[in-house]
């Protein structure tokens, strides 16, 4: 059965990207600082010294509803990749089982598809 083989196949490649992991790791630990800051920012109070303006009108600063969400996507998205490389099962397509691209986890460290898959679901 090719099942045997894909998988061993698999643990190779897997054992290939090892070396790789802690370099992703630090990224997207990068990526999670900077997530948490930009939510951050947009989810404190407005005070003299980060909306000078704001506070003095005592008009509430409008809120972007969608950078919200998007900071909080971010956020989650990053979390979830980290656990994935706790449990070990990082780099791997949650759709397919395929080994994603070091290449695209570079870029997209927290990615949970292939480039095959992500295009296939838009
Ligand atoms: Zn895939």
């Amino acid at each position: 059965m090719s099942g045997i083989r894909s998988t061993s196949w698999l643990l190779e490649e897997y054992r290939r990207h090892t070396t790789q992991l802690e370099e992703l790791r630090a990224l997207l630990h990068e990526r999670l600082a900077a997530a948490r800051a930009e939510w951050e920012s947009l989810t404190e109070p407005a005070d003299d010294e980060h909306a000078p303006e704001a506070a003095a009108s005592g008009e509430p600063v409008p809120l972007s509803l969608g950078r919200l969400r998007r900071a909080r996507t971010a956020v989650s998205e990053i979390e979830a990749a980290i656990d994935r490389l706790d449990f070990g099962v990082y780099g791997t397509c949650l759709r397919c089982g395929a080994f994603i691209a070091l290449q695209r986890l570079r870029r997209y460290p927290h990615t949970r598809h292939c480039a095959v898959c992500h295009d296939a679901e838009r």
